[in-house]
């Protein structure tokens, strides 16, 4: 009988390094978008580590508008996991297999987002690659990276259940004349930090069961060192009411 897997000598264990760590201007999960792509005005950079910091590595990667980034859900991690979760598309109380979903609380916390590359850089031996639209954490370790190939990856016609479609991106975003002011003393840090708020609050951050009802709470985010206030004025609008640094 012929054997195709040697199920007495399995190989069921792996030890990874990080090969690099990414700058992210999302310092925690609030607010991150829920895939990548959703929110351009988002920049980062990719910093290789360790052995892998070496230019060889990414020899003729330019060639590649985007890339495949496999990263480790390390801000999650110790939560663990269950069979079972409840997706943010679903409204956020109808439960879904795990492994039907890109939730972060997996068997194995890897995750893995396409991003654009938009250029790369090796100063002083430190090799960078410039990525826009990710939706990772500040900090995330990465232990991959892969060409994005449209050829076989992008599979027009595939069906994709309750995430068929992109989610409505609904809300219109209004900055007061406060916000506006707040701006203006802070778009050192980026020029596009007001695209980027408006792309992120058009997402509607606030929790899934939360999403389509009034709610007067004042929210807030922090990009980059800064902390972000906005509140709903009406169920498809936001208002960022101050921006204003971070205490810590
Ligand atoms: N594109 C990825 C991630 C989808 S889940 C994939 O499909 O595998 C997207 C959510 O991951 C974001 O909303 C953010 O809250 C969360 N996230 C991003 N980086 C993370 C990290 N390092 N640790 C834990 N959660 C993270």
């Amino acid at each position: 009988m012929s054997k195709t897997c040697d199920i007495t000598h399995p190989v069921q264990s792996f030890k990874f390094d990080a090969i690099a760590l990414v700058e992210s201007p999302y310092q925690e999960k609030f607010a991150i978008p829920r895939q990548p792509n959703l929110v351009s005005a988002a920049k980062g950079r990719v910093v290789l580590i360790g052995d892998a910091n070496n230019s060889e590595l990414v020899r003729d990667i330019e060639q590649f508008s985007h890339l495949w980034l496999l990263f480790i859900f390390h801000g999650t991690q110790a939560q663990g996991w269950k069979p079972l979760v409840r997706p943010p598309r679903l409204g956020g109380n109808v439960k879904t297999g795990v492994l039907a979903t890109r939730s972060t609380f997996r068997p194995n916390p890897i995750g893995m987002s396409v991003v654009k590359l938009d250029k790369v850089t090796t100063i002083k031996k430190q090799t960078i690659l410039h990525i826009s639209g990710l939706d990772l954490l500040n900090g995330t370790p990465i232990v991959d990276i892969k060409p994005y190939v449209p050829y076989s990856d992008a599979i027009v016609d595939a069906d994709a259940g309750f995430a068929q479609q992109q989610p409505e991106a609904g809300l219109s975003v209004v900055f007061s004349n406060k916000a506006q002011a707040d701006l203006k003393q802070y778009n050192q840090h980026d020029s596009e930090l007001a695209l980027l708020i408006e792309q992120v609050l058009r997402q509607d951050p606030r929790p899934a069961y939360k999403q389509g009802k009034a709610d007067d709470k004042v929210y807030g985010m922090s990009l980059y060192d800064l902390n972000i206030q906005w509140q709903l004025t009406a169920l498809d609008s936001v208002l960022v009411l101050n921006i204003t640094k971070s205490s810590n």
